[in-house]
């Protein structure tokens, strides 16, 4: 369970890293697609409320007995 710890609204903005490919001509944009669109990001990533602009990190929104807790 993901909850803001200040207003307690039950989603977030989490910012997290794609794997994308890159080459002479710069990033392939062609290439991030539903596919290869695998969101990287851990407790310690950014995270913000989108409802009362609250920021830290993941592990200040997620409950340790979350079954994703970790993931
Ligand atoms: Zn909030």
């Amino acid at each position: 369970m993901i909850r803001c710890p200040d207003c307690e609204y039950e989603w977030a903005e989490i910012l997290a890293t794609i794997m994308t490919a890159v080459g002479a001509d710069g990033i392939d944009y062609a290439d991030i697609d539903d596919r290869n669109v695998e969101p990287h990001w851990n407790d310690q990533s950014f995270c913000r409320c989108p409802e009362c602009g609250y920021e830290g990190v993941v592990a200040d929104f997620i409950s340790r007995d979350s079954p994703w807790y970790g993931h």
